[in-house]
């Protein structure tokens, strides 16, 4: 569909292939006044963000005109399958070195069946009684919420009918009151070429429903933290010590528990974090095209060790967007309202889009999970927690209408720290009207497999052209201009913006040149900034903000990433 929605059309989204689909999505997009696609029989063509499950065919992508959104890129989901991100991994480790060690070693079955044979008996003549209990933990490489996953510390345990990876299981995690537990992160990457990353400061703790303990490999409450598993534990109701009853917490729950026993190295793990979401996101960046108008939505799984290492135990391309309990509605709903303020959609119908007084209260459409799952729309006067978070929540950001673009200047003021900040969309795709007519042939070519000749990176004029015109979305939005923080979404990459003159940075190493650099400045901060026990709160976050961008030398542009205090 090519054109615009323009005045008081509608903003159709569309779900899937049949309308169904995660009821937060359904409730958020009604109170941003969208309206429900209807063409799902083939009667109507017209829609402006299509958001699926799944990766979209190739096809898809050739037809999407400028104001038409998809929320996955071509090529997004490689780190998705747990042996393609293991491949990515190791090739950059073998690449770049141990800032790579964040993921456990990991074979891929059955192809390297002879190898972790090899490194068992090796572990076993190497390290005697402690190399023969190790364990190791079997994960089928296309199954996901705990599917079809076990532990073993002896090959003859596993039997493998399927393809998998084995990984080391890390065998000594951190604990709460003496449950295991990872982390959910929210990851939105509106450009690959040049990367451009965010990180929701929010998120989740999962926890296993039982203690903790090695002497138990078999029960899966106490080593698995997929909460689609745990809900169905005997223990999950139960208040637990600690944890309370149910299995998830938020991050700031989270960070409030770690600040009082670990101090600086608290801080110091989320900055860990950022850098190995960045490194993640940098394995697959090359191999990308340039696309326009899509952005991916990851959720992130890290675990973090009992000496606060954090690792990455896989990525998820269609994070679960279920709101089963308290924490996920504080964390879900919120995170994607303000994703969508971050990809400059419009919050029309609502009287929101004025910007004017307080949000609308009275949400009178949401919708409601059928026991099949699908989602239809429903009138309520309830939702209550909904409408105590909006009520909140400051006003939208980053809203847009759905306007062919002028020649306005994006005015980003970014690094002032503050939350929910307005800013004016760009519209200045390019004063060159060469550019404005290629937009949309360039979503066209991004998608086609065929055509390669965007590997060759800022080589010639064209391949540079086409990158910059895939940053240049059709609303207006520019991702090589990225604005800094939009409500609680932080770009954690690139860490400061080019010259207006000067073109996006591609070069892999030295992305991870700029990662390293990070890294070792945070730890000296924490360091030298840890002995100062006595501050435990957030004042705490601004000093050592500080003192990370003065030792980076990156000045208020540079925005630092934590969770909430
Ligand atoms: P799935 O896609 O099925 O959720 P994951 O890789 O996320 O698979 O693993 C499920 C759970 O198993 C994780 O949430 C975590 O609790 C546990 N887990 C996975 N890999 C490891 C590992 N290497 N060490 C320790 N625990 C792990």
């Amino acid at each position: 569909m090519e054109g615009t929605s323009e005045g008081d059309e509608p903003f159709i989204y569309r779900l899937n292939d049949n309308g169904t689909g995660p009821n937060l999505v359904v409730k958020v997009c009604a109170e941003r006044g969208w309206r429900m696609y209807q063409g799902y029989n083939g009667s109507e063509e017209k829609w402006n963000i299509w958001w699926r499950s799944s990766a979209f065919p190739a096809a898809c992508y050739k037809t999407l005109g400028d104001w038409q959104f998809m929320n996955h890129i071509p090529k997004g989901g490689s780190i998705c399958r747990k042996d393609n991100l293991s491949r990515l991994l190791r090739c950059m480790r073998r690449i770049y070195g141990t800032i790579y060690d964040f993921t456990p070693p990991c074979y891929h079955l059955p192809l390297e069946y002879a190898k972790l044979v090899s490194e068992c008996s090796r572990l076993r003549r190497d390290e005697g009684v402690a190399g023969s209990s190790v364990v190791w933990i079997f994960k089928p490489v296309a199954q996901s919420q705990g599917r079809g996953i076990f532990l073993f510390r002896s090959v003859c345990e596993m039997s493998c009918g399927t393809a998998a990876v084995v990984q080391r299981y890390i065998e000594r995690p951190l604990l709460i009151a003496g449950y295991k537990f990872d982390l959910r992160l929210y990851v939105c990457v509106p450009s690959y070429r040049p990367l451009t990353a965010y990180l929701y400061a929010e998120g989740l703790a999962r926890f296993g429903t039982d203690k903790y303990t090695l002497s138990d490999i078999h029960n899966p409450y106490r080593h698995l933290t997929n909460s689609s598993l745990n809900k169905t534990g005997p223990r999950f109701a139960e208040c637990k010590d600690r944890i309370g009853n149910g299995c998830k917490w938020t991050l700031k729950q989270v960070r409030r528990a770690l600040i009082g026993r670990w101090g600086a190295a608290e801080w110091l793990v989320w900055q860990r974090i950022r850098a190995l979401v960045t490194l993640t996101l940098l394995a697959q960046a090359a191999g990308t095209p340039p696309a326009r108008n899509c952005f991916e939505f990851y959720g992130f799984d890290v675990l973090l060790d009992d000496s606060l290492k954090p690792w990455l135990l896989e990525v998820n391309l269609s994070p679960a967007l279920g709101t089963n309990c308290e924490a996920d509605i504080i964390v879900k709903q919120p995170m994607l309202h303000e994703l969508f303020d971050l990809l400059g959609l419009p919050m029309k119908h609502t009287g929101l889009s004025q910007l004017q007084g307080p949000p609308n209260t009275q949400v009178t459409s949401c919708s409601s999970e059928d026991e099949s799952g699908t989602s239809k729309p429903v009138r309520t006067g309830g939702a209550r927690r909904g409408l105590r978070w909006r009520r909140r929540r400051t006003l939208p950001v980053h809203c847009v209408n759905l306007q062919a673009p002028t020649n306005e200047k994006l005015t980003d003021t970014p690094g002032d720290g503050t939350v929910g900040r307005q800013f004016k969309i760009s519209s200045d795709i390019s004063t060159d009207s060469t550019d404005l007519q290629s937009t949309s042939s360039m979503a066209t070519q991004s998608a086609d497999n065929a055509d390669e000749t965007w590997r060759g990176g800022y080589a010639t004029v064209a391949t540079r052209r086409k990158i910059m015109n895939a940053c240049s979305w059709g609303n207006g939005v520019r991702w090589d201009r990225a604005v800094g923080r939009v409500g609680q979404w932080v770009r954690i990459y690139p860490h400061l913006l080019p010259n207006e003159d000067q073109v996006p940075m591609e070069d892999a190493r030295e992305s991870v040149a700029h990662v390293s650099k990070f890294i070792r400045a945070a730890r000296e901060v924490s360091r030298d900034s840890g002995g100062d026990a006595a501050i435990r709160d957030s004042a705490r976050d601004s000093v050592f903000e500080a003192a990370l961008r003065r030792k980076l030398q990156y000045g208020a542009h540079f925005e630092v990433w934590h969770p909430p205090f």
